[in-house]
């Protein structure tokens, strides 16, 4: 077979958006905010193009964004990040994530994932010759169970993917689980991809958990960010790779020649943009409205929301509706029903079921009541 992904259909999110598009379904699958980005934000990207800011940016990004990524890394996290030297701009945290993987998996290395996984990791990983090593995260907490991770642990483990707050779940990780992190980096000498795309979606008063915060940690990570994900603009795929100096090294290697550089008006306006801390320190109030207000309408349906600590995702049980598997599910509420959710088994290479759908509320008011409507109708 000439494939070098033979098991990988399409992914499940233009599967179900198109499906929603279809049936002209209310989409909660895919998730994307329905409201627009700041104008702001569209003004200063507007005004650099303007300026004829329209030509390559240097290949690890625009100095003024990197140096603005270091200066809220240094507020938020207290650590100092170089902007020279580890700071990398990409377009979209996807592409991030496959340039770390690309750049430092060699055939037959080992990459720990957890299940249920974003659905890029392991084609990322089996694209580049490496094998991974899957380990389900505990049902319905979702949390890592850190001694099944040591039992894992073989000469060739090399890498290890940790995603908080956690896409389909909206799990977080605890201070608790970063100790245990840092123990096994330390012990084993393995990397770390921390995806943290939804960095400041995190509920409830609780802190973020960044890799950045813990040096022991940092000192072998790749660390994952998203612009689209946090300032409600996932067509433009910007994102940046934070890594100690060792690492970005090559990992700009690959970075030159997949992509060479990321645009340039929009990293002059995004510049500007963070120079605004209430830009980004408003986020987790303003998502935590929107779980808040999602749960309080679906509160008469008979779907069973699990706890959503994070992300601007809800996974939501819906065994007392029916007990069809997820996938029917999901399509059967798209068609008949007008709503569309992501079936959770679409993240698990086995297609474990447990009967569990996720349901995106980055969406105005209007269209989460509009969609608990027909929700509480079934
Ligand atoms: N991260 C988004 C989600 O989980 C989708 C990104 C994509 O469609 N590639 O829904």
């Amino acid at each position: 077979c000439m494939s070098k992904l033979p098991n990988t259909g399409t992914t499940i999110f233009s599967v179900m958006s198109a499906l929603a598009a279809e049936h002209k379904a209310i989409n909660l699958s895919q998730g994307f905010p329905d409201y627009d980005c700041s104008d702001e934000l569209k003004a200063l990207v507007n005004e650099a193009m303007q300026l004829g800011h329209n030509q390559y940016a240097p290949m690890p990004g625009l100095l003024p964004l990197r140096e603005a990524i270091a200066g809220k890394i240094k507020d938020l996290y207290q650590q100092h990040i170089n902007p020279d030297t580890e700071i990398t701009i990409t377009p979209g945290g996807t592409y991030a994530i496959f340039t770390a993987i690309a750049a430092f998996i060699h055939p037959g290395d080992e990459v720990i994932i957890f299940e249920p996984a974003y659905d890029s990791y392991i084609p990322n990983v089996l694209v580049n010759g490496g094998k991974p090593v899957l380990i389900p995260l505990s049902f319905p907490d979702y949390h890592i169970s850190w001694d099944e991770v040591r039992s894992k642990i073989t000469p060739r483990t090399r890498m290890i993917i940790v995603n908080t707050p956690h896409n389909p779940t909206g799990s977080t990780l605890r201070e608790e689980d970063m100790a245990e992190l840092e123990k096994l980096v330390t012990e084993h000498n393995l990397l770390v991809l921390s995806d943290e795309v939804y960095e400041h979606l995190v509920f409830d008063g609780a802190r973020h958990e960044s890799a950045l915060r813990y040096p022991g940690i940092y000192r072998n990570s790749f660390v994952v960010f998203s612009f689209g994900k946090v300032f409600h603009n996932t067509g433009w795929k910007m994102g940046y790779c934070i890594a100690p100096e060792h690492l970005t090294k090559e990992y700009r290697k690959v970075h030159q020649y997949l992509c060479f550089s990321v645009n340039t008006p929009m990293q002059y306006g995004l510049a500007k943009f963070l120079e605004t801390p209430a830009h980004y320190l408003e986020l987790p109030a303003f998502y935590q409205q929107k779980r808040d207000y999602f749960l309080e309408l679906m509160k008469n349906s008979r779907f069973t929301p699990l706890a959503s600590q994070g992300s601007y995702f809800q996974l939501m049980r819906y065994d007392r509706i029916s007990n069809e598997g997820d996938k029917d599910f999901a399509i059967r509420l798209t068609k008949d029903s007008g709503v569309a959710a992501i079936p959770v088994s679409a993240f698990y290479q086995n297609g474990k079921d447990d009967h569990v759908i996720r349901f995106c509320f980055a969406k105005k008011e209007t269209t989460l009541e509009a969609a608990a409507l027909k929700l509480t109708k079934i």
